[in-house]
């Protein structure tokens, strides 16, 4: 009707006006709509926060952690500059009180408040398409001890972990909070967490995997590392984060091995960390092995505890330094001097990387 009207019009002048009317009109509405949705932004993490307040009797820095994915779901930063605003208002640390996760674009923005003293996470999401509001909200106590207790209480928290009470992510907040609850989780790690976006023993036997390797071929100016992920299992993340060995620039390649691979490189092989010591002119290809099997029998963790129990019984292990001198837990596969050219080779597609380095047949491969 409109296109028509303006076809119609032989007036030069008044198509002029016309134009300008309709640009003046579109503007005006942008800016309603704009600054209404700003409006509503304001008031959502004020919102979140006072929620997560009166559930959880207030918010002290001594004593909670807060986990959110916020930055991550689509145009969700939008609302950064007030989480902030929020979060300092209250004396909280960034280093001492949050740990923000990376998320899918198409996951929920979602906050978990956590209160060390009670136990108590108030667990919110919150939905700003349309209208800003918190679209769910619970508070459940999650303390691990009082949880893994007797065979009601864990039948109770298994329950809930069934009916995804936090929308799936029980897991992920129920073990980074007990976790960080013990101050002895180090920070570094979080940082890993941030990635991963929850705490298992598999990021947990990277972030010790990663450990060995700095103790033993420290990451000096000049020296870095190549990561051959071979089996591949949660620890990659760890090695991403903490030396940059992104897949984009080359880092790290990742790729699985069959069980008789992995039994032909006696049983546990985690990867081959190839370190490149431009000081020195050398290269050399550590092969590293990383034995669960030690893990487990040391944790405390029994045959027929549920999935959350054993992994955080093992993560509560493996975040104590002391055990990671434990005796084959990280075992020495092998250490070869290699070059350029066979570096090259391992990277191929179709190539497998401990077949390049003489370690495995590549005919038992073909035909195991
Ligand atoms: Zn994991």
């Amino acid at each position: 009707m409109i296109g028509a009207g303006v076809m119609n019009m032989k007036n030069i002048k008044a198509r002029i006006f016309f134009l300008v009317f309709l640009a003046a009109l579109i503007l005006s509405l942008g800016s309603t709509i704009g600054a209404a949705t700003e409006a509503d932004n304001s008031e959502l993490m004020a919102e979140v926060f006072s929620a997560a307040e009166a559930s959880l009797g207030g918010i002290e820095p001594e004593e909670t952690l807060i986990i959110t994915d916020i930055g991550s779901p689509a145009g969700s930063y939008a609302f950064l500059d007030d989480f902030y605003s929020e979060f300092y208002d209250r004396d909280l640390l960034y280093t001492q009180n949050l740990l923000v996760v990376q998320n899918a674009r198409n996951s929920p923005l979602w906050f978990a408040f956590f209160d060390k003293c009670s136990g108590n996470c108030t667990y919110i999401e919150v939905s700003y398409e349309n209208e800003s509001e918190i679209s769910y909200q619970v508070t459940e106590n999650i303390d691990f001890d009082k949880l893994s207790k007797t065979p009601k209480s864990k039948a109770a928290w298994g329950e809930k972990v069934n009916s995804t009470i936090f929308n799936g992510r029980e897991f992920a907040i129920l073990t980074i909070c007990n976790g960080w609850a013990t101050g002895k989780l180090d920070y570094e790690l979080m940082q890993c967490l941030e990635l991963h976006n929850h705490f298992c023993p598999g990021v947990s036997s990277g972030f010790v995997l990663a450990n060995w390797m700095e103790e033993n071929y420290p990451l000096e100016e000049n020296v870095s590392y190549t990561v051959f992920s071979c089996p591949s299992w949660c620890k990659e993340d760890v090695f991403v984060k903490r030396w940059d060995t992104t897949p984009g620039k080359g880092g790290i390649w990742v790729s699985s091995l069959t069980d008789d691979e992995k039994e032909a490189l006696g049983g546990s092989p985690a990867g081959i960390f190839v370190v490149t010591d431009k000081n020195a002119g050398t290269m050399k290809a550590v092969v590293l092995g990383f034995n669960f099997d030690i893990v487990n029998a040391e944790c405390g963790a029994k045959a027929d505890d549920p999935a959350w129990i054993s992994k955080y019984l093992a993560d509560l292990w493996l975040m104590d330094k002391e055990n990671w001198d434990t005796e084959e837990l990280v075992s020495v596969i092998s250490v070869t001097d290699i070059d350029e050219a066979t570096l090259n080779e391992m990277k191929q597609a179709g190539n497998n990387p401990y077949v390049v380095l003489g370690l495995l047949d590549s005919e038992e491969n073909v035909n195991p």
